[in-house]
């Protein structure tokens, strides 16, 4: 084991893969699942979440305040892990870093949060957080498809909502700002409403910082009829940004 420690930079990658998938991503043991079963306990531990923004709130609370005074469109949001160390690692070399061979693993981790397996067995149409066309072409794929492929192979749709509108980067604004910058940036397509209309859809995205996102994404497919919807996020910030 010492010895291939020292031999692993020199040994050539696994075709397709930017870590070895015999290693943890995060503790380092080896030989071990890319997200061995000791890190995922020790840094997933389950959190208490409001049903419908997935912040956390104390135990035995269902619905956080703000929730309750402004129910959002989604009728649940259901998130893995907070959007910190190690996880944040981990999701910056599979969104950014082209290390697509995260997608199992990562789909892994979200379908072990409690209530994923039900959501996704009741839902008819799962889809992924659409991005602007100038944004796929300059990252090359959609980490929100990757995860929805992994998550319901055969019922993704990502071609009923879109995303009409190229807006800068969430992470880089104030939270007004993000509020004002996502507004009227998705639209279902004409065509495929009735596809939608009546139906369960379950949105499904990477990360979720404020949420301004997915409640305009959210909000855009209940125009069109979809209910309920219900909403799936690896990670979560877990403070609402600027309070
Ligand atoms: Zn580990
Ligand atoms: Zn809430």
């Amino acid at each position: 084991m010492r010895l291939m420690t020292l031999l692993r930079p020199l040994l050539p990658r696994p075709a397709g893969a930017a870590h070895w998938p015999s290693q943890c991503l995060v503790c380092r043991a080896w030989p071990a699942q890319t997200l061995c079963a000791d890190c995922r306990s020790r840094f997933a531990p389950p959190a208490t979440r409001c049903q419908r923004c997935a912040l956390p709130v104390p135990a035995g609370v269902a619905v956080c305040g703000a929730c309750l005074r402004e129910p959002p469109p989604m009728a649940q949001c259901l998130a893995a892990v907070p959007w910190q160390w190690p996880w944040s690692l981990c999701i910056v070399r599979w969104k950014f870093d082209g290390d697509t061979g995260l997608s199992a693993p990562l789909a892994a981790l979200l379908q072990a949060t409690p209530g994923v397996t039900e959501a996704l067995a009741t839902a008819e149409l799962v889809l992924p957080m659409p991005m602007s066309p100038q944004r796929l072409a300059e990252r090359g794929y959609n980490p929100a498809l990757l995860l929805a492929r992994q998550l319901a192979p055969g019922r993704v749709r990502p071609d009923l909502l879109l995303r009409t509108r190229h807006t800068p980067p969430q992470r880089s604004l104030p939270r007004a700002e993000r509020l004002r910058n996502v507004r009227g940036a998705f639209q279902v397509d004409p065509l495929a409403a009735p596809a939608l209309r009546g139906r369960h859809v379950l949105l499904v995205d990477d990360v979720m910082t404020t949420g301004a996102s997915v409640r305009e994404a959210a909000a855009a497919l209940r125009a069109a009829g979809a209910d309920p919807i219900g909403v799936l996020v690896l990670a979560r910030t877990d403070t609402p940004a600027g309070r």
